[in-house]
C-alpha cells in the first residue's frame, strides 16, 4: 500500500497494487464476509440495483450514445488512469460478487477495465455510473435523464453502504484503521 501515497504514481502499477491487496483481503476474509449476517442481503440488493440502473439507462439511450461516442467516433471517456477511481474496497466488492478481475490492461490508452464489449467489472465507482456528458443532455429528453439519476441513487447509496460495512468489518477484525482501502490514490 506504500505506492498509494506516491504523488505521481504510474496508473497501471497503482491499480495492480490495489488488485493484489483486494485479492489478499478476499483470500483472508472472503468466507467471513459471505457468512456475515448483514452483507449477503446487501450484495443481492446491490446486484438488483445495478440491473435496475442498467435497464433505465438502456431505455433512456445513454449506453447507445456512449457506444457511438466510443466505438464509432473513436472517443469515449474510459481513459487510462480512470481505473483508479476504483478503491481497494470496490475491487473487493467485485470479488465478493463473483467477478473475475483482469490482471492486465487489455486496450492500450484505455481504462484497465475496458474490454471488447465495454467495462469488465460489475461494481463501478460513482464517477463511472453517474457521469453524463453534454452529448447525453443534448440528445436525451430531460425527464429521462432525471429518471436515470433517480434510479441510480439506489445503486450508489448501496455502494456507499456496502463499502463502509466492508471497511468497518475489516477494521474490527484486524484492529487497524484502514483509510487507505477507501482512497483512489491518484489525485
Ligand atoms: S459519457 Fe459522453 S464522453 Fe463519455 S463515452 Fe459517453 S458519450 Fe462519450
Ligand atoms: S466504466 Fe469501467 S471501463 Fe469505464 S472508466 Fe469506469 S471502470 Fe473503467
Amino acid at each position: 500500500m506504500r505506492y498509494l501515497r506516491n504523488l505521481r504514481p504510474d496508473p497501471t502499477r497503482l491499480i495492480q497494487e490495489k488488485l493484489s491487496v483486494a485479492e489478499e483481503l478476499y483470500a483472508l476474509w472472503g468466507e467471513s464476509f459471505l457468512s456475515d449476517p448483514e452483507l449477503p442481503p446487501l450484495l443481492e440488493d446491490y446486484r438488483q440495483a445495478v440491473e435496475a440502473s442498467n435497464q433505465v439507462m438502456e431505455e433512456a439511450g445513454t449506453f447507445r450514445e456512449c457506444y457511438i461516442c466510443s466505438v464509432q467516433d473513436g472517443q469515449g471517456c474510459c481513459k487510462i488512469g480512470l481505473e483508479n477511481e476504483c478503491t481497494v474496497l470496490i475491487l473487493l466488492l467485485n470479488l465478493l460478487l463473483g467477478v473475475k478481475l483482469p490482471q492486465e490492461r487489455e486496450v492500450p490508452g484505455r481504462c484497465f477495465f475496458v474490454g471488447p464489449t465495454g467495462c469488465k467489472i460489475l461494481a463501478r465507482p460513482m464517477l463511472c455510473r453517474d457521469y453524463f456528458c453534454r452529448r447525453h443532455y443534448q440528445k436525451i429528453p430531460e425527464a429521462q435523464m432525471i429518471r436515470v439519476t433517480q434510479v441510480l441513487n439506489e445503486e450508489l447509496t448501496l455502494l456507499y453502504r456496502i463499502t463502509s460495512l466492508l471497511r468497518a468489518r475489516l477494521e474490527f477484525w484486524t484492529g487497524d484503521f484502514l483509510q487507505e482501502l477507501d482512497l483512489t490514490g491518484y489525485t
